[in-house]
């Protein structure tokens, strides 16, 4: 999956560096920006028990909405944070936004959990356990109903500073998880002894090829024993034909999001899929 990536930045890249770079140059003097005027925004993505169409809980996912009404995907503005050193003020927006949020949604008696992704980056800033545990005890958030998603990397060259961090984090009762899993470099070794709640099988497994079965079911069906043995939790990423989720339960995965059950959205629509308790899927 990583090189069919790599391979389209780079054909991206050399098709039009000048267009790339003044698109970032445009994106980092809008950074400072968007900050100060509030133009990002959370959508939420519902992950949803297989078997029962229930929501489970919500990802959260960052927008930019440019003064003009367009929006920008986290694809497009991440990197570029991380590199001008914004990533430590978007992530606190990010987490402040998502607990308002939640504590909104709790205090209407919907029961669900708050995933939040987090930069390996700011993990490591001094200080980022405080940081969560200021916004969990200002919205008084229920630890376990939060959750945090790191990529592989994390885990594997950040050392001592990102592991303190999240054992202090787990300490308090806020969930772990890794992210895009399978495509980064976890050793099986390392996993073990990981502080970690939750495995999330990287959408590329799932429905990279666009057709209506497990793009790769051999690769899911070892992460689905390894989530069982080391005792995680498992949720799949990017669920888009109702074939894949029949299977990924079949393998015994009973979480999963993806657009066969809803995009990300704005907050007021995730309420109203909130008060119907179930997503429809046609079909
Ligand atoms: P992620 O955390 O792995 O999020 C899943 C991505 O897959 C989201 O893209 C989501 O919209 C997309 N997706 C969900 N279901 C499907 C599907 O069925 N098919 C396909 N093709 N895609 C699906 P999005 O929102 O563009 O986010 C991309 C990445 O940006 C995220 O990957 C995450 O790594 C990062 N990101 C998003 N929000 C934040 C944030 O608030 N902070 C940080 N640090 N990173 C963020
Ligand atoms: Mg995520
Ligand atoms: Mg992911
Ligand atoms: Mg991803």
């Amino acid at each position: 999956c990583k090189k069919q990536e790599s391979l389209r930045h780079f054909m991206v890249f050399s098709d039009s560096l000048q267009a790339r770079l003044q698109k970032e140059t445009r994106v980092e003097n809008g950074l400072h920006r968007a900050l100060a005027n509030n133009e990002f925004e959370l959508h939420y993505q519902p992950i949803i028990a297989l078997d029962s169409h229930k929501i489970h809980g919500v990802e959260a996912l960052i927008r930019w909405r440019l003064p003009d009404g367009s929006l920008l995907m986290p694809g497009d503005f991440i990197e570029e944070a991380n590199r001008v050193g914004l990533i430590g003020d978007l992530g606190v927006w990010v987490l402040e936004t998502a607990c308002r949020q939640l504590r909104d949604w709790l205090d209407q008696g919907f029961m669900l959990s708050m995933s939040v992704n987090v930069s390996p980056r700011h993990l490591r800033q001094a200080g980022f356990e405080e940081i969560v545990h200021n916004v969990i005890r200002k919205y008084q958030i229920p630890a376990n109903s939060l959750m945090l998603e790191l990529t592989e990397e994390v885990f594997v060259d950040s050392g001592i500073t990102s592991l303190y961090a999240l054992n202090e984090i787990r300490k308090a009762g806020v969930g772990v998880a890794i992210d895009d899993f399978g495509t980064g470099y976890s050793s099986m070794r390392y996993l073990k002894s990981l502080p970690i709640d939750r495995i999330k099988i990287d959408r590329c497994f799932v429905s990279a090829h666009n057709e209506g079965s497990l793009s790769d079911p051999m690769i899911t069906q070892a992460i689905v024993f390894l989530a069982e043995g080391l005792g995680l939790d498992l949720v799949a990423e990017g669920i888009e034909t109702q074939e894949q989720a029949a299977e990924l339960r079949q393998q015994g995965c009973y979480k999963g999001q993806g657009y066969l059950y809803a995009k990300a959205q704005p907050s007021d629509r995730m309420t109203e899929l909130l008060r119907q308790q179930v997503v429809l899927v046609a079909g």
